[in-house]
């Protein structure tokens, strides 16, 4: 049986949980009872990681032209 990991959407814990026959993402939060939504080990991180380095690599390739045009005008 696969273990799935939910975060909760209230207090943003993240614990393990034993996930039945069913395809349910939302679970209940074992500290506050709250709505939690199942997360894929390793996957989210990814996303949330890929989006920011997508933001961080695009000013940098925004600001390195900048950078390389005044040094050839220098
Ligand atoms: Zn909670």
């Amino acid at each position: 049986m696969p273990i799935y990991e939910y975060k909760c959407q209230n207090c943003s814990r993240i614990f393990e949980n034993f996930q039945p026959l069913t395809d349910e993402v939302i679970g209940e939060c074992i500290y506050c009872g709250a709505p939690a939504k199942r997360i894929i080990s390793g996957k989210v991180g990814v996303v949330f990681k890929g989006s920011g380095f997508y933001v961080t690599d695009y000013k940098k390739k925004e600001e390195k032209p900048e950078r390389t045009e005044k040094n050839e005008n220098k």
